[in-house]
Formats: structure tokens, C-alpha cells, sequence
């Protein structure tokens, strides 16, 4: 059903890591979606139904066809086996060839537990006997969203087209970024957050010889059928 899905911890995870990516895909005429694993209920700001609200604006912003969210507890989400059960069965009725995950390390525990639970449920989603209702279905690749993680990326998605409009998707979330006096002092203002994520996917734009990126791992070998084509100049 969906060509890439990108799964993430929280509401406004993907518009900050990999939406740029999605959205061009989008444009590209592949079928995107998202998953969130939590609503971001221990939020110091808004409630999860404000976020998921939020997240189905953004979501249009990033022409995703999809947005789904399990409601697994936020902040202190576990790699159990119902919610690898539940995500592995989600994922064999999205059918993505591609999933976008977190990178495995990480500040927030949340997010480095979704890379783990990401991966393990695609291994459940893929073994024939696990129930006998549903296709078997694992992803073709797995990519790990990295702009936070300070890793050196294995490739870099050329966001120069899609940078304004996943600003907008983030600025969607309007109970997080808007003016709430609720948490100032842990919430940076717009000026900042456009500043600070032009600055990233500036740095990483800069890397394959374009105005912005988003950067990702793979942790197999890219593998390459013409030196000639290859991109980004060596000198
Ligand atoms: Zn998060």
C-alpha cells in the first residue's frame, strides 16, 4: 500500500527529521505515510487530541496519505511484545518498501526505543506463522533519520524544494510552537526554531552541494551501478 513510511515517538518527530524527504517523495508520485507511537501525552504544552489534530494539519502539508498514531505511552514507551505485536501488524497493512526510522542512540529514550521496536516488529511482520489473518510483510530497507544524531549520514536527501513547507508542517503543531506562556523557558520561539533548523539542513545541504538535506544512515553497503552518474563533486 505505501512506498515509504516513516514511524517516529512523537507528533512533529518526522516534520523535524526526515519531512522534507517525505514530501519529496510525495512529489515524486510515491505513496508516504507516517506513524507516531505516542500522542506526546506527558507534553508540558497541548493534549494528545490537540496533537493528533495537529498532526493530521501537518500531514497534509507533507502530502502524506497516510498518518496514523497507536497511542502507546509517551515518555516512557517500552519495547514490549503487544507493542511489537501491534506495530508488526500495522505495518503488514501499510506494506511500505521503505521505513524511516529513528536513530538508534539518542537523547530521548523514546526515540532510540522506537528504532529498536521499528526494527524488531518489521522482523515479526515478515514471519509467515505469526497469524494466519494477515499477509506477511516486511519492509525492502530500512533508513534511520540521523539529523540529531551527529553521525557521519551514509547519504543525504536534497531538501532544497520541500525545506519551507516542512517548516510549515512543524510550525502545524500550534499548541507546541505557538505563543503559550505555559513551559517558555523550555520552548524556543518560531524565530529560533526557523533559525536553528535552517542552520542543520543547511549543514547537511552543504555536504552533497545543495541549499538543504536531511541526512540518513542505512546499515548495509550502498551499493552502485554507475560510477559515471554518481553525484557530489570531489573536488
Ligand atoms: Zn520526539
Amino acid at each position: 500500500m505505501l512506498d515509504v513510511l516513516a514511524i517516529a515517538a512523537h507528533p512533529d518527530d518526522v516534520e523535524q527529521t526526515c519531512g522534507g524527504t517525505l514530501l519529496s517523495m510525495a512529489e515524486k508520485g510515491y505513496r508516504t505515510g507516517i506513524l507516531d507511537l505516542t500522542a506526546g501525552d506527558m507534553g508540558t504544552r497541548g493534549t494528545p487530541e490537540t496533537r493528533v489534530a495537529e498532526s493530521q494539519d501537518a500531514a497534509k502539508i507533507l502530502l502524506a496519505q497516510y498518518r496514523g498514531n497507536l497511542h502507546f505511552p509517551d515518555a516512557r514507551l517500552e519495547n514490549s511484545m503487544p507493542g511489537r505485536m501491534t506495530l508488526a501488524a500495522r505495518i503488514r497493512e501499510l506494506k511500505p518498501r521503505v521505513l524511516i526510522l529513528p536513530y538508534w542512540e539518542g537523547r530521548h529514550p523514546d526515540h532510540y526505543r522506537t528504532s529498536e521496536i521499528g526494527y524488531e516488529a518489521c522482523f515479526l511482520a515478515g514471519l509467515k506463522k505469526l497469524d494466519q489473518y494477515t499477509e506477511p510483510h516486511r519492509p525492502f530497507k530500512i533508513l534511520y533519520a540521523s539529523i540529531y544524531a551527529n553521525v557521519q549520514p551514509s547519504f543525504v536527501v536534497d531538501i532544497s524544494a520541500q525545506f519551507e513547507r516542512r517548516m510549515s508542517s512543524l510550525l502545524a503543531y500550534r499548541s507546541q510552537y505557538g505563543e503559550t506562556k505555559d513551559g517558555q523557558d523550555l520552548f524556543p520561539d518560531e524565530a529560533e526554531i526557523r533559525e536553528r533548523l535552517a542552520a542543520i539542513a543547511r549543514f547537511y545541504g552543504n555536504l552533497i552541494g545543495t541549499k538543504y538535506g536531511e541526512p540518513f544512515v542505512v546499515k548495509e553497503t550502498m551499493r552502485v551501478d554507475d560510477v559515471v552518474a554518481m553525484g557530489v563533486r570531489s573536488i
